[in-house]
């Protein structure tokens, strides 16, 4: 039996206002001349945050496009941009949802490894660490914080650049940055934490590290989600931590059908990671019995709008190669469903499910 020895991020600081350390923080990690660049959010373009990023001499903000989940070729622009015109930089400051987050922690590696993004998409293939990269999340679910990966889609595949060099060596978890997140899409990020404690738990990789976190993230997500109504600083709070107990359980772990089934809707139609998840969440009773009630009741209650009817008038071709990018994923699978899961996902039981999407 092989453990998972997993590198972990290298500091976190949590608490509302923490934003308001960042320069102190960042400070002993400037090398002389070399700027500090904000990967933030386009959302945050012309926002207050704004004026409260520790700007100093040429160091730069680039407002991020995140309307699609970030490619490859877009990472790989960034990086140039920033080599052409500084050569080095002292580190990059991600400062937004899952997708800015994600952007951050790759353009920080490609800043100090050669080539294409594309060709590290995989498991361990990154050969150098990055430079110094902090992760500051405005919405709360995705776990992207704390993870060892940054998913990308690239020319052939939408796979992550999973390596111990990928964790940010500095997270700052702020409630008040989430605040003002759209209802929708906060519900769609915070049920992707909802949905990662689901597949960990019920999964067969589970073991008591994973488990002890997955139960405080579920918690976490029913005290916001089932347990009251309306929307308070209290469930910023909540959520927050929700997402970092989500994203630590799913390391020692793994995700399972929900995610499986949604990459392959996300590769071929482009359906974002947290409203796919909740496409296919919808119809995974059979999987998830207990889960997929309980979400239910959760959109019910939140009065949230999930799509149905996504595959409809999808080709045979379309199918198949949803099919081949789900099945593709199999430590979900059989994480899922246990080492006999070819036996029990067979394509033609993939391809009902897509159906009826
Ligand atoms: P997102 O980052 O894609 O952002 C969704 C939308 O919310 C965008 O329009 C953004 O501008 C907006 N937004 C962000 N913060 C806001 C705020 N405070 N107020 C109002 N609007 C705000 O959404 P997400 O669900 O956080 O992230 C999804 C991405 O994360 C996907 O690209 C997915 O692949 C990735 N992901 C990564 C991991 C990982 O471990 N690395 C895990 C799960 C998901
Ligand atoms: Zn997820």
């Amino acid at each position: 039996m092989q453990f998972r020895n997993f590198k972990m991020v290298g500091y976190v600081v949590y608490g509302r206002g923490s934003f308001n350390q960042l320069d102190e923080i960042i400070t002993p990690h400037r090398i002389d001349g070399s700027p500090m660049i904000f990967l933030v959010d386009h959302f945050f373009e012309g926002k207050p945050l704004v004026n409260r990023i520790p700007v100093r001499g040429n160091d730069k903000v680039i407002f991020v496009d995140v309307t699609y989940e970030p490619k490859t070729t877009y990472v790989d622009s960034l990086a140039q941009q920033l080599k052409d015109e500084f050569g080095t930089v002292s580190g990059v400051i991600g400062i937004g949802g899952g997708s800015s987050l994600d952007l951050a922690k790759a353009v920080s590696l490609m800043m100090n490894n050669t080539g294409s993004s594309a060709d590290y998409q995989g498991w361990d293939l990154v050969k150098k660490p990055g430079v110094y990269k902090v992760g500051i999340p405005t919405l709360s679910g995705t776990g992207a914080e704390v993870s060892r990966t940054t998913v990308l889609t690239g020319p052939t595949k939408k796979l992550g650049m999973n390596s111990d060099f990928t964790p940010f060596d500095q997270i700052v978890l702020d409630p008040e940055l989430t605040a003002d997140a759209p209802t929708n899409q906060r519900f769609y990020t915070g049920m992707d934490c909802y949905i990662h404690c689901i597949e960990s738990l019920e999964g067969t990789y589970l073991n008591e590290f994973s488990k002890s976190y997955g139960d405080k993230a579920l918690q976490l997500c029913r005290d916001v989600f089932v347990n009251r109504e309306g929307w308070d600083a209290d469930c910023d709070d909540k959520l927050m931590m929700a997402s970092y107990a989500g994203g630590m359980s799913i390391a020692y772990s793994q995700v399972g059908v929900a995610h499986a089934v949604s990459y392959g809707l996300s590769y071929l139609l482009g359906t974002k990671h947290g409203i796919g998840n909740c496409i296919v969440m919808n119809h995974l009773e059979e999987y998830y019995p207990a889960g997929v009630k309980e979400f239910k009741y959760m959109v019910e209650k939140n009065k949230i709008d999930i799509p149905t009817g996504i595959c409809k008038g999808l080709s045979d071709d379309d199918f198949n190669k949803m099919i081949d990018v789900s099945i593709g994923m199999k430590p979900l699978w059989e994480n899922a469903l246990g080492k006999d899961w070819e036996k029990i996902m067979t394509r033609e039981k993939l391809r009902g499910l897509y159906e009826r999407l």
